[in-house]
């Protein structure tokens, strides 16, 4: 008799392994944390005696889940934003935030809670990638689970490197301090790649490589982000990736939604594991990623829920289900991804894409011990059939729940034993993570009160004021004032002809802030564009004076380039109303008597006022409104400078000086 630590028994044993064996009754000695063996209940009790028998009768004996993506220390942003697209939450709320109180602390409590949770559904290991990795890696290892850590790359500043160069420096410190460690695998995670760079992916990837870690990247999440990416390199995703070295390491890609066929057989010979997380990818209208061709080639595919401020929890059974289900209906077959595939994507699958398969991910003699028992005695699991051993995956897969799993085991270490966490205390975690949330709660709250620190919180632009100075006059006939441009004591310095498309977005604040985002075009002499500059102005917090005809005022404007669409600049901003001019402005530089001036010529294009009034008066207004639409009408004419008895007029000329002051 060999004498081993523990031996749970009487189970239905799902190894997992390539043959896919199943024991029942069966069980698993454990010795050291390894796997000493797996088999029938009654041969492995012949041949081993431990101080430990666990009973399984009526349960499932599997492998750790593993969760092939995830972003753990988000739990402390679950629910935090949600129903946005991907742009809006990402750059709107969930960075913002982060900047403002990602810290190593948070990190780690973040983590913390969310090991607890993924023990508790049966999760022993999962990939992360995060700032501060250190922190996560730390917490992790005390909560006595696994983890493939990826310290996060990015090309702009991020809550725990300034520079993209630090960044690398910390993903290089951390993995030198963690390598070796016997739960924690370091790995290096160049966030995208449109938010890194081809030399920052070259990098990582040399990185990856001398240190035989892994690479965890998010690649062709969305449609946009494939098409600009597209746009800008003339060549799909998958192929430039390659080309900046990346697949020499070994990589786990999350996502890949949107590949093509090519880009499929690339990563196959490649030998890049996908993370598939359905739940992120259809709460964030990404789509659908084309799972069921990508295992019809051999890719290795796993399963992982993404951070939990997007899917909003961290539980694999219900993404395993989710997997199997979305594949059918996306694929009209209901025999695509059966049950037991999309079991073993959640278990060895997801060890192949993370590269760990040689330690974890089945129940095999020499393996670690990551074992999760799950009681299928419950009532949503009644009745039983026999007639078909593997009607166990269906029923693991189809039927149980996270909370059906009993008893969790790392490395041979219990994590949980009848339900009870035993390496976490959950009230003293879900306690600190209020505490948090209350933080974040009234710092967003503070933010959304102005336009300017919404603005300022995207990081559009730096917290300066310009002054300008304004004049702007009607003109039937803008002859006069070219005639004074040609006088010799006014120097031109700059002539220049543009085409403006102008979005304001007005607001139902005490500021009376508007936001302009205009598409400026700069034209050459034969009205062809020569370049686009796009800028956003906020204005209307302060304005000193004001005259009903011609406007004499001074206010305060912020001024930036505005990197981002229109569209995520509606959703992000929600104004009360949105109001289009587009017009053709005559720009001169003028020095005169020693001072600079702006002249703007502007012939209007758009809108046809009749129409704008009409979309405003067909809006449904409460009779609380009717005041606000008076209001807007009134900054709308102000914007237009134009007085209501000349609405009808469609052609509007402006004069306007503006300088610095
Ligand atoms: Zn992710």
């Amino acid at each position: 008799m060999i004498k081993v630590d523990t031996i749970l028994t009487d189970g239905s044993v799902a190894t997992m392994n390539s043959d896919f064996d199943l024991f029942s009754s069966g069980a698993v000695a454990v010795r050291d944390g390894i796997i000493e063996a797996v088999g029938p209940a009654d041969r492995i009790a012949a041949a081993y005696t431990a101080s430990e028998v666990v009973d399984c009768s009526g349960c499932a004996v599997i492998p750790g889940l593993i969760n092939a993506h995830n972003h753990a220390p988000m739990t402390l942003l679950r629910g935090l934003a949600d129903d946005l697209r991907l742009d809006v939450w990402l750059m709107g709320y969930i960075m913002p935030v982060e900047r403002e109180f990602v810290r190593p602390d948070f990190c780690w409590l973040g983590t913390q809670l969310a090991c607890a949770e993924m023990i508790r559904s049966g999760t022993t290991c999962f990939a992360d990638m995060y700032y501060y990795e250190e922190a996560v890696a730390d917490a992790t290892a005390q909560a006595g689970m696994r983890a493939v850590c990826a310290e996060t790359v990015l090309k702009f500043p991020t809550p725990d490197a300034l520079s993209y160069d630090e960044s690398l420096e910390h993903a290089r410190d951390f993995i030198l301090r963690w390598k070796g460690h016997p739960l924690i695998t370091p790995a290096v995670g160049p966030h995208t790649p449109y938010t890194t760079t081809a030399e920052l992916l070259r990098a990582c990837a040399q990185l990856a490589l001398e240190f035989d870690v892994p690479l965890h990247i998010h690649i062709a999440e969305t449609a946009q982000e494939v098409e600009e990416h597209r746009a800008e390199h003339g060549m799909p995703m998958v192929p430039w990736v390659k080309k900046q070295d990346v697949f020499e390491a070994k990589v786990t890609a999350a996502h890949c939604v949107h590949l093509d066929e090519g880009e499929m057989h690339t990563l196959l010979h490649h030998d890049v594991g996908v993370a598939h997380n359905p739940t992120s990818n259809l709460k964030l209208a990404s789509g659908i990623a084309p799972v069921v061709r990508m295992l019809e080639l051999g890719l290795k595919v796993g399963i992982g829920t993404d951070g939990p401020a997007s899917n909003n929890d961290l539980d694999m059974w219900e993404e395993t289900r989710l997997a199997a289900l979305l594949a059918k209906g996306a694929t009209s077959d209901p025999t695509a991804l059966p049950a037991r595939q999309a079991l073993a994507m959640a278990t060895i699958g997801g060890a192949r894409a993370l590269h760990v398969d040689e330690f974890v991910g089945s129940l095999e003699p020499g393996k670690r011990a990551d074992i999760a028992v799950v009681d299928l005695r419950s009532i949503h699991n009644a009745p039983k059939f026999t007639r078909d051993r593997e009607a166990l995956y269906a029923q693991l897969v189809y039927a149980a729940k996270g909370s059906d799993v009993r008893d969790v085991m790392c490395q041979g270490r219990w994590l949980m034993r009848e339900r009870r966490l035993l390496t976490l205390d959950e009230q003293a975690l879900a306690a600190e993570a209020a505490n948090i949330a209350r933080k974040i709660d009234l710092f967003l709250i503070q933010r959304e009160e102005s336009v300017l620190s919404k603005l300022l919180a995207i990081g559009q632009v730096a917290q300066e004021k310009t002054f300008e100075v304004q004049v702007k006059v009607h003109l039937a006939d803008a002859t006069p004032v070219e005639d004074l441009l040609d006088r010799p004591e006014i120097l031109v310095i700059k002539p220049s002809l543009r085409r403006q498309y102008d979005t304001y977005f007005l607001f139902d604040d005490p500021y009376h802030s508007r936001l302009r985002y205009r598409e400026d075009e700069l034209l050459d002499e034969d009205s062809q564009v020569q370049d686009v500059l796009y800028r956003l102005t906020l204005t209307g917090e302060t304005k000193e004076r004001e005259y009903a005809r011609s406007v004499l005022l001074s206010r305060s404007r912020f001024d930036a380039p505005a990197t981002r669409s229109l569209r995520f600049y509606r959703e992000y901003f929600k104004p009360v109303a949105e109001i289009e001019v587009h017009k053709e402005r005559q720009r001169y530089h003028v020095r005169y008597g020693g001072t600079d001036f702006a002249v703007n010529l502007d012939r209007l294009m758009k809108p046809e006022l009749a129409g704008v009034f009409l979309e405003i008066k067909s809006r449904t207004w409460s009779r609380q409104d009717a005041e606000r639409k008076a209001e807007l009408i009134g900054e709308l004419l102000e914007l237009l400078q134009v007085q209501e008895g000349e609405l009808v007029r469609q052609e509007y000329v402006e004069l306007a000086t503006d300088s610095g002051a």
